[in-house]
């Protein structure tokens, strides 16, 4: 087997520049783009991401757009993305940006580490992009990838494992096209090294370095601890519609709380239950809300899963005589335009 070496790099740097797909966020080097991408692409496809990217960078094209931009213009942006916190850590960065540091990204490690929401995965990512510095980038595709070429069992999910891979290839670096070398990683974890089933070892270009492929373990790894379960909250929605004066159907939502889990979106009023309402008790919660309901349409059932808890969602549609200021009462053309609602939410639309 041989060793990682600089042949390794060369051989993995080249790879990906004949086959790195084509993506709006790699016309460029440009720290604002591969920022926004880098953070849209936590927890979500690429294929999820690039409309996102192309709409965001259409509304809000440079850092200055998005230090101004107020909240809720950026969590509509974001609305379906979840994590909704990275976008609220990117304004904060932004303004960091334009307000303090004349409206130049950091062009060093720590600099870049020190911005509200950047992890040392982005940090290394940007900077290696785009400053072209020696920095790894450490994600689950990399964590996947260098430990079948290094048959580590590690678990992945401890903190000193990203540090530790880290190293090794902190000393594999090139002298320089250093985001070459970390996108290349990522792109064979995310192309080749795949995640799920078989890895693609055939068309691998560093498969001559790789142990678990010369031992034929490469499903024994990555070595992960078992997640604790989720905690399972049961929560009757109410999807409310009144007409109003005009004749216009409208719909209650309102402002979940500023802290907590999708802080400060929108959502359709909703109870935690123990168990299933019954259709009067339904009701009953509505005229707690004073809304004077006339008749249920409809009910329907969803579920929906966050990292640390899943939520069992039964929707109660309810026809209303009134429309109590407790809620924003909006129609349906308001609910597309302005109206972050979650994921979570958009189930019962
Ligand atoms: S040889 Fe196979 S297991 Fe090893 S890095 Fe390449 S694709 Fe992954």
């Amino acid at each position: 087997m041989r060793e990682l070496n600089q042949e390794f790099t060369t051989k993995l740097t080249r790879w990906f520049r004949e086959n790195q797909r084509d993506l709006p966020w790699r016309k460029d080097k440009e720290p604002y783009h591969v920022w926004v991408s880098e953070i849209m692409l936590q927890q979500t496809r690429v294929e999820a991401v690039r409309e996102y990217y192309l709409r965001f960078m259409k509304e809000l094209p440079t850092v200055s757009d998005l230090a101004a931009a107020d909240e809720e213009t950026l969590l509509k942006l974001w609305q379906g993305l979840g994590y909704y916190n990275r976008i609220r850590n990117m304004h904060k960065a932004a303004e960091t940006v334009v307000g303090e540091l004349c409206g130049e990204f950091p062009e060093t490690f720590e600099g870049i580490r020190g911005l509200c929401g950047i992890g040392d995965y982005t940090a290394g990512a940007i900077g290696s992009i785009c400053f072209d510095l020696r920095v790894p980038a450490v994600d689950g595709n990399v964590l996947r990838v260098m430990s079948r070429i290094l048959e580590d069992g590690s678990d992945i999910k401890a903190a000193g494992t990203k540090k530790q891979i880290g190293s090794v290839l902190q000393e594999l670096y090139p002298e320089s096209n250093c985001g070459d070398f970390t996108q290349g990683l990522i792109e064979l974890g995310a192309l080749i090294c795949v995640p799920n089933g078989q890895p693609k070892c055939d068309m691998c270009p560093v498969a001559e370095f790789c142990k678990a492929r010369e031992h034929g373990t490469q499903m024994q790894y990555p070595v992960k601890s078992e997640k604790k379960p989720r905690k399972v909250v049961q929560k009757a929605v109410f999807v409310l519609r009144c007409v109003d004066e005009e004749g216009v159907e409208r719909y209650a939502v309102r402002k979940r709380p500023k802290s907590g889990l999708l802080a400060g979106l929108y959502e359709f009023p909703n109870v935690d239950v123990e168990r299933e309402l019954t259709l009067d008790e339904a009701i009953a919660v509505a005229e707690d809300w004073d809304c004077v309901p006339m008749h249920l349409t409809r009910s329907s059932e969803f579920k929906h899963i966050f990292t640390h808890v899943e939520w069992d969602m039964k929707g109660y549609y309810l026809d209303v005589h009134e429309m109590p200021a407790r809620f924003k009462w909006v129609t349906d053309e308001e609910m597309e335009a302005e109206v972050p609602l979650p994921s979570a939410f958009g189930y019962f639309l």
